[in-house]
């Protein structure tokens, strides 16, 4: 299991585990509106906890890049949290409002009330929380539709992205609504419990991430200004080299960042494709024309173009200890291969066997050119395969480069569909899945 899909689960685990240590699902004596009171709170504190931590996720939190792999990934698990939330605050909104509507309906009867302390009694907070309530409920289901609407269009892929993003950050406005409903309706009690402390942890951090998301400081910490030296088209990819300044930190090969050429457009990722050197000062990107905005690229950019860089980001790093690595890329995806081939060429670091298998279209030969130079550089064993002319690799052609599973690590990027194709390879070959490494190229 990819390690987003296992902190999804720990996470869900460890807040309900927090909350049964506070409350129970059995309340005594048991009738449909006590458990409906506890599940209310149980349904309410879950959906939160999910959408605070997608909401720190939002915000590309450096912290949080290590342990999970980097922050490709990290986007994998806000989108597993954005579904997660989706079912858990559906849920708690049935139990509200559908109990509601049943008691309409004539199919249950609400108890008594029971006696509230008089208004009197209660200090100036108990009094002004007691005061919003009407206003949290009605605040907390109006967030509900909105967020299912924003949800809805970030996973219905038809939608285009740049109108996916627009709405998408609204979403951290609905949320501080939702933190203000959570605030004023859950029980008091829990506050001084384990469950209470990690939701003020939690709500504080999303309340952070929320407003640094909509005042627009999103890694604004993590940016430079470049600008444009050189454009190249190479077959359907654009090459662009961008000189940064010195405030840039540095990056590994096989790390990305996302560059922003037009403000109204925003950011887009893009590996980097060259090896650091101070020297230098540049960075490399090849952009494949695959969209409304790539697409418009090769007219819009120009030499001398300012654009900002923000990142580095990633954790695609060639790093591990196995003794053979098998390079595998499809496409663009031949990016971070790239930024490795030059740091390997130019530092002659001693690395074990190491094999780059390359699925091309068959007009990019200046790329298949440089591609063939720093792999000879690099002592790196480059097979090409042209998808047009000689098809897609082979079961058998992938087995012959796999001498021993347990040592043999696989580094892929590429379309979805090819990385599918490699994940079952390297389990018919028996390669731990640990040694697999994907760049995720897809964020939504
Ligand atoms: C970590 C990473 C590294 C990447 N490296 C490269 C690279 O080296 N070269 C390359 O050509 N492509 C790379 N991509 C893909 C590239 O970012 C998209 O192809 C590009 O943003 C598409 O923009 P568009 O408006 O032309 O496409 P659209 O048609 O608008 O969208 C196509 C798809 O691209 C993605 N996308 C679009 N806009 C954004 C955005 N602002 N932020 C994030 N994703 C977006 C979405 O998945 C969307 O569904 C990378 C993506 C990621 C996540």
């Amino acid at each position: 299991m990819p390690r987003y899909q296992s902190s999804f689960w720990l996470f869900l685990i460890l807040i309900s585990s927090l909350w049964f240590l506070a409350d129970s699902l059995w309340p005594k004596p048991w009738g449909y509106f006590a458990f409906r009171n506890v599940f209310n709170q149980y349904s309410g504190i879950l959906a939160i906890c999910i959408m605070s931590l997608a909401m720190i996720l939002a915000v590309r939190p450096a912290f949080l890049e290590k342990p999970m792999k980097g922050l490709d990934k990290c986007y994998r698990l806000h989108k597993w949290l954005g579904i997660g939330a989706l079912v858990v605050a559906t849920v708690h909104w049935w139990i509200t409002k559908g109990t509601k509507w049943m008691v309409g309906w004539g199919w249950l009867e609400r108890p008594e009330r029971g006696g509230r302390p008089p208004a009197d009694s209660l200090s100036t907070i108990e009094a002004f929380i007691r005061s919003q309530r009407g206003f949290a409920e009605t605040v907390g289901e109006w967030a509900f539709y909105i967020v299912v609407a924003f949800i809805g269009i970030a996973l219905i892929k038809r939608i285009p992205y740049s109108f996916f993003r627009s709405t998408h950050r609204w979403i951290a406005l609905i949320y501080l609504g939702l933190v203000f409903h959570t605030v004023i309706l859950v029980k008091a009690d829990y506050w001084t419990q384990p469950i209470g402390i990690v939701l003020a942890v939690l709500l504080v951090g999303g309340t952070f991430s929320a407003v640094v998301s909509l005042f627009r400081k999103i890694g604004s910490s993590r940016k430079v200004e470049g600008r444009i030296s050189h454009i190249a088209q190479q077959g359907d990819m654009l090459e662009a080299t961008v000189v940064v300044p010195s405030k840039w930190p540095g990056h590994t090969p096989g790390q990305f960042a996302f560059v922003t050429s037009n403000a109204a457009e925003g950011p887009h990722p893009y590996t980097i494709a060259s090896h650091w050197n101070k020297k230098r000062s540049t960075l490399r990107f090849f952009v494949k024309q695959l969209g409304d905005w790539t697409g418009q690229l090769p007219e819009y950019l120009t030499p001398n173009m300012p654009v900002t860089v923000e990142g580095p980001y990633g954790c695609f790093d060639f790093k591990d200890t196995s003794t053979d690595q098998i390079w595998i890329a499809g496409g663009v995806g031949i990016t971070p291969f790239l930024a490795q081939l030059e740091a390997l060429g130019e530092h002659s670091i001693d690395k074990s066997s190491i094999t780059l298998l390359y699925s091309h279209k068959s007009d990019n030969s200046a790329l298949l050119e440089q591609i063939q130079h720093a792999a000879a550089l690099a002592k790196v064993h480059l097979v090409f395969k042209s998808s047009d002319q000689a098809g897609r690799f082979t079961e058998s052609e992938l087995k012959t480069f796999i001498k021993d599973p347990k040592s043999t690590s696989i580094w892929f990027c590429g379309p979805a569909s090819f990385g599918d194709w490699v994940h079952q390879q390297a389990r018919n070959a028996g390669i731990p899945n640990r040694h697999l490494h994907q760049e995720l190229f897809e964020m939504r």
